[in-house]
């Protein structure tokens, strides 16, 4: 048996309808932004419960934009977590501020918010939380810090659209949010594209500027900007799977239930339960496990396509060697080292999941066997 870890097919319910709809921007041209792309940013703040959706190139940009807008620029200080993507440090770097990194909690390995409160000084200018595997921090305790400290909230929403916290979509608690629609995501595009989130009229207006380069009006470049504006056809892909995003996540759900419930072996530590039935949209399905490494071939060797999510955290990045990151994070360095990735697609069948569970339940008992 073969399991993959994505079934681009089995999104569109209605292939031709979207199709047709590509064909039609194809004959008129009408490509960058307009109306396909309005109707999709209008829709996708809807569903989301926000003001303002504004599409961008990657969700990469969409956090770039997010900390530009929000005036953040060298000398300042950014707080986020040291197990999270790449992509999250890295837009901290581009706007030129300085990426402070508090550890993880050892079972859900989201941010530590006792670590994030003692993190916040002076020169803090953002918070950039990560909702990570599409699960939900406690958001009620990340507004209280970020209030009490007075620095805007930035939520990285790239792993985690349609998850709530106390039945509110994360990416609406702060100044603003950023999604991604890479095609692994929960809500994917056909190639690159992001969108940032905002309640801010303001933050709205120059995260527009931003990604048409730097235009307020015709001719008129008020900033430098980027050029980062989602493309029509990728609105259409993606206006075409919104209504089917809630039904995918409760699928995802179920898939994760039976996981849990199926990989009853005491060295399989299973995701924590989720506090609310929405805080978690399972992007990811993570599990810790003895000999990962090992277990991780064996799963592979077996057609089933587990990956580890990330295996090398931001500190120790070559990327950022020179930045000094001189803190300690355990946990996010056990999460590394630890923990690997099960299958979970919204359409993965309860055979499938049977399967998985049966040959990680073996791979474990073949490695401690070999290792006895
Ligand atoms: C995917 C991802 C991003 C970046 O999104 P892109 O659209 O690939 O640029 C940022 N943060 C996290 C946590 C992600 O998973």
């Amino acid at each position: 048996m073969k399991i993959p870890r994505y079934n681009h097919r089995s999104q569109f319910t209605d292939l031709t309808a979207t199709t047709e709809k590509i064909r039609h921007t194809l004959a008129t041209g009408d490509y960058i932004l307009g109306d396909t792309v309005a109707h999709f940013e209008r829709r996708f703040a809807d569903y989301l419960g926000a003001t303002h959706a504004i599409g961008v190139n990657t969700g990469t940009d969409a956090l770039t934009f997010a900390l530009t807008a929000l005036g953040i620029g060298a000398g300042d200080e950014v707080v986020t977590v040291a197990n999270t993507f790449h992509a999250t440090a890295l837009a901290i770097t581009t706007v030129g501020a300085r990426v402070v990194l508090v550890d993880c909690e050892p079972d859900t390995y989201l941010m530590d918010l006792d670590a994030l409160d003692a993190a916040c000084g002076p020169r803090t200018k953002a918070i950039l939380v990560v909702h990570l595997f599409g699960r939900s921090l406690d958001m009620g305790r990340v507004t209280a810090i970020a209030a009490r400290h007075q620095i805007p909230l930035v939520e990285d929403c790239a792993q985690a659209v349609g998850a709530t916290w106390n039945n509110q979509r994360v990416g609406t608690f702060g100044a603003a949010a950023a999604f991604s629609f890479h095609p692994s995501k929960n809500l994917a595009a056909a190639g690159d594209a992001g969108a940032l989130v905002t309640n801010s009229p303001v933050i709205a207006h120059t995260v527009r500027t931003l990604r048409g380069l730097g235009q307020d009006g015709q001719d008129n470049h008020v900033t430098l900007g980027a050029n980062s504006k989602l493309d029509a056809i990728q609105a259409i892909v993606l206006d075409a799977k919104l209504d089917q995003l809630d039904t995918w996540n409760a699928d995802r759900r179920t898939i994760a239930a039976r996981y849990t419930h199926a990989l009853t072996h005491p060295d399989i530590t299973t995701p924590p339960p989720s506090e609310d039935p929405g805080d978690h949209v399972y992007h990811l399905y993570q599990v810790a496990v003895p000999h990962r490494d090992a277990v991780l071939a064996q799963l592979r060797s077996d057609g089933i396509d587990a990956v580890v999510r990330y295996p090398v955290p931001i500190h120790h990045q070559p990327a950022f060697a020179r930045h000094g990151f001189d803190g300690k994070y355990p946990h996010a360095e056990n999460q590394a080292t630890r923990t690997l990735c099960l299958p979970i697609r919204p359409d993965l069948s309860p055979a499938e999941v049977d399967f998985v569970c049966d040959r990680l339940t073996t791979a474990i008992t073949d490695s401690e066997e070999a290792l006895a």
